[in-house]
């Protein structure tokens, strides 16, 4: 006997009911959203992650699964998904073809994290990534789509956090002006924080252990330059339009070395220590570092394991099925089978017994599924070429031939 490896999941059918509804549900206002599918590989250079994800975050420097192939090439299994639909979309020159792309994934990632609940090792992210607009409205479209979709999942109480991260033009002076904040502080900061110092000093605003220490840290949101700062106001003004939940908050940086402008991430409170659902921001400069034309974008990832822990128990209705066919002795076992096949052709959803059940023990099955309709055969139907056809709900009964058009008939 094996278990499985630490911080890996399985998802038995009884689970599998709420991530096909949350599949379902993201694919349905994706469409609304006019957001197209895209798959990408599992794994990736190792490289890629370095070039997009950044080399200072914690993904990169800590959590991610790289081993060498038979050729000798470093490989990653992908942390995120960004870096990868980045590269698909250069690989195949998707700028050339058309100039505004809205794409959406629902992909497993990798990260060698401390387990914990609402954190794995493998885990599913959904993200989408609007590519070739530089308009605050895409930045709140994301933010509505991510709304609406925990709205339809009966997530209540989620807000957004918002910040803007200025671009290259008024970025290095904020940095300046914080860099100088925090040199008194140094001795006081975690490891982490003395080292990002010098490589990210942002990132250390939103450090678990030293962020309590630092309110006072001049912020980004008065260093903005009149381009950003101009973007920055449509975005929270189309927020409050559109009645969204959010607070500025000036410490979130979030842990990607690529965002520029407008950065966000989602809370539902319930979540505990994991309460983060999902983030993301605009990368205007991303595409460009990678080796392609300036083309700006944005985008989020979603966590759809924190999404389901934030559904609760809802219960999730499954299709029962239409008609359960009840048989005893090979022959009618046969004919049983036959029409069965008959019906699933037909459309409908239907079974019978396989693991030899008495009659009672058949109904009974029946029941548990809820199935609408048996259609019983026994040894005198057999002789008649007519089997019974019993409403599960009435209890009424009728005497129906065997024919999927005419079973067909009296389900309807
Ligand atoms: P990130 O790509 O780090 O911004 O993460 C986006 C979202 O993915 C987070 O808000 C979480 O909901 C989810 N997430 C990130 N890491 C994990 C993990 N190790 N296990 C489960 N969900 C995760």
């Amino acid at each position: 006997m094996y278990d499985s490896i630490r911080g890996t999941k399985d998802i038995l059918p009884e689970e599998s009911k709420k991530w096909e509804f949350l599949e379902r549900t993201i694919r349905e206002v994706a469409r609304l959203y006019n957001v197209q599918e895209i798959r990408i590989p599992t794994f990736e250079r190792t490289e890629l992650f370095y070039k997009s994800t950044g080399e200072d975050t914690d993904i990169v420097q800590k959590e991610m699964y790289t081993f060498t192939d038979k050729g000798g090439r470093s490989l990653t299994l992908k942390p995120e998904g960004t870096p990868g639909v980045v590269r698909a979309f250069l690989q195949y020159s998707l700028h050339k073809k058309r100039p505004f792309h809205k794409l959406f994934y629902i992909e497993r990632m990798f990260r060698q994290e401390r387990p914990q609940k609402g954190r794995y090792r493998e885990f599913y992210q959904f993200g989408v990534e609007i590519i070739g607009s530089a308009s605050p409205l895409v930045d709140v479209e994301l933010i509505s789509m991510v709304m609406n979709i925990l709205e339809r999942l009966g997530i209540k109480g989620t807000y957004v956090r918002v910040n803007s991260l200025g671009c290259d033009k008024c970025r290095p002076d904020y940095r300046k002006a914080l860099k100088e904040y925090l040199k008194g502080k140094l001795p006081l900061l975690c490891e982490n924080c003395r080292r990002r110092y010098e490589t990210n000093p942002l990132r250390i605003l939103d450090c678990k252990v030293d962020a309590e220490k630092l309110t006072d840290a001049p912020r980004m949101i008065d260093f903005l330059c009149d381009e950003c700062k101009e973007h920055h106001r449509i975005v929270i003004d189309t927020l409050k339009s559109l009645n969204i939940p959010f607070k500025e908050d000036s410490t979130l940086v979030r842990g990607l070395d690529y965002y520029t402008r407008t950065v966000f991430e989602f809370i539902h409170p319930s979540l505990g220590a994991q309460d983060s659902i999902g983030g993301g921001g605009r990368y205007d400069t991303l595409i460009k570092s990678m080796g392609g034309p300036d083309i700006p974008a944005a985008g989020f990832a979603m966590g759809m394991e924190r999404m389901l822990l934030a559904m609760g128990d809802r219960e999730i209705e499954e299709e029962k099925p239409v008609v359960f066919f009840v048989a005893l002795g090979d022959d009618a076992k046969r004919l049983s089978f036959n029409l069965l096949e008959g019906m699933r052709k037909a459309g409908v959803k239907a079974d019978m017994d396989y693991i030899g059940r008495s009659m009672k023990a058949q109904m009974r099955e029946a029941n548990r599924l809820g199935a609408v309709f048996t259609y019983i055969i026994g040894e005198d139907e057999i002789k008649k070429g007519i089997g019974i056809l019993k409403n599960m709900d009435t209890g009424e009964q009728m005497n129906v031939p065997m024919d999927v058009e005419e079973i067909k008939r009296r389900i309807s």
